[in-house]
């Protein structure tokens, strides 16, 4: 059943299951909608077209849309794949940018080099320190300077807008959580909804996650508890049961990842998607020894541009063997976060609260 933007605001919305992404924002038509720190709000005059609900995730889930895409789950936790690689960037300035390995970093500056694709979308910060938002980046320099995890989630698709209405790409690159890239594959199934946005991507790369914190573990933990000003903060890495903050100049802090895990939200606590199982390539840290990426290229899209780069000397790779322990702890994450959601959701049956849309029976 589909909807307009009333329903999105309470079927979504007021349920706390947006996920900030923006899609509604970017997809409407008459422009009507603007994110105010960061949830979708009516600014003008909606025409009750429905394309905002139709893009959303959390109005289909994502089971719905990955049976949208037809995608086969041919591997219940690792999702489809063709190929599974250790891989890292063969530039020395990269790799100290970027999270990993880098193989986010060089897989689009080859492919920006080469104009194998005319854009890209990645994540930088917004107004606020360590906030993220989307970005449209055209060279491979501009790559380099977004390198590096984010850990909350931002707007995403009001980039993608930017890129097509402002900038006039129609073959870009996208990079995006697995909540982003099933929206991503949402927007590229639905009906109605904005086209001119679903064909211009055609490539997604998608990360490994088990969690984005809320923005205000930053502000109460991080500079509140921890009296670290955010805008000394470099870089943010979770390693094991830490979060490290790399400051300018100043030795790295840790904070206990279980006070910042406090500050997941519900829309990461109901997601089933370790691996962006519906993305072109996923890439994460899991299965890879430190310092190197993890890189599954899931669809002959992928495995063509993938190739490419390697071909052209932009990325160093080799096989991940299917069995070794790096899949197994793959696999694990995956399983962790589906059996998360799944209590999650009791909890909330339980409790009488509100589900998301997908999930009510
Ligand atoms: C919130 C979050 C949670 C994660 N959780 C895990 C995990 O549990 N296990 C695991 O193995 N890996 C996880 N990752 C992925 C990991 O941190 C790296 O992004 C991944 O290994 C790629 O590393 P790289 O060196 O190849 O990327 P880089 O070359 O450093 O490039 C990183 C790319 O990620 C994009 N990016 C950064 N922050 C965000 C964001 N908030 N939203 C969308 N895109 C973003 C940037 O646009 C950049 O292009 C997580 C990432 C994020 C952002
Ligand atoms: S005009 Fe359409 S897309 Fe825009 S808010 Fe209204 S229903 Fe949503
Ligand atoms: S499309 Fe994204 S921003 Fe809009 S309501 Fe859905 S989750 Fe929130
Ligand atoms: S846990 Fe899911 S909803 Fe949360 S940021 Fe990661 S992919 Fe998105």
């Amino acid at each position: 059943m589909g909807g307009v933007f009333r329903d999105l605001e309470d079927g979504v919305i007021k349920r706390g299951f947006c996920l900030g992404c923006g899609a509604c924002v970017a997809a409407c038509p008459v422009q009507c909608l603007s994110l105010q720190d960061g949830t979708p709000t009516l600014q003008g005059k909606c025409i009750n077209c429905g394309v905002c609900y139709e893009e959303c995730l959390h109005t289909a889930g994502f089971d719905r849309v990955g049976k949208q895409w037809k995608v086969e789950m041919t591997d219940p936790d690792l999702g489809p794949y063709l190929s599974i690689h250790i891989a890292e960037s063969p530039e020395k300035a990269v790799k100290e940018r970027a999270q990993d390995g880098g193989a986010v970093t060089a897989m689009l500056k080859t492919l920006l080099e080469y104009e194998y694709v005319d854009g890209a979308i990645v994540t930088g910060v917004g107004a606020k320190p360590l906030q993220p938002e989307g970005k449209v980046v055209t060279t491979p320099d501009e790559v380099e300077e977004y390198a590096g995890s984010k850990y909350c989630r931002g707007p995403l698709f009001t980039a993608v807008r930017e890129a097509v209405k402002h900038y006039g790409r129609s073959r870009l690159a996208l990079v995006g959580l697995p909540c982003q890239i099933a929206t991503l594959r949402r927007i590229q199934t639905s009906n109605p909804t904005n086209r001119q946005l679903a064909e211009s991507v055609k490539l997604a790369i998608g990360l490994f996650c088990e969690g984005a914190f809320q923005y205000r573990f930053f502000r109460e933990v991080v500079e509140g508890q921890a009296r670290i000003p955010l805008a000394e903060v470099e870089r943010v890495e979770v390693s094991g049961d830490k979060v490290i903050v790399y400051r300018m100049q100043k030795p790295p802090r840790e904070i206990a990842l279980a006070i910042a895990k406090k500050y997941i939200d519900l829309a990461c606590r109901v997601c089933t998607d370790f691996s962006a199982v519906l993305a072109d390539i996923s890439v994460g840290a899991a299965g890879s020894p430190k310092g190197k990426s993890t890189v599954i290229i899931r669809t002959n899209a992928g495995a063509d541009a993938f190739n490419f780069v390697a071909r052209m000397n932009g990325i160093k790779t080799k096989p991940l063997e299917v069995g070794s322990g790096g899949i197994e702890e793959i696999r694990k994450a995956s399983q962790r976060k589906k059996d998360g959601a799944k209590r999650t959701l009791e909890r909330l049956r339980a409790s009488k609260q509100p589900v998301p849309l997908w999930a009510e029976s």
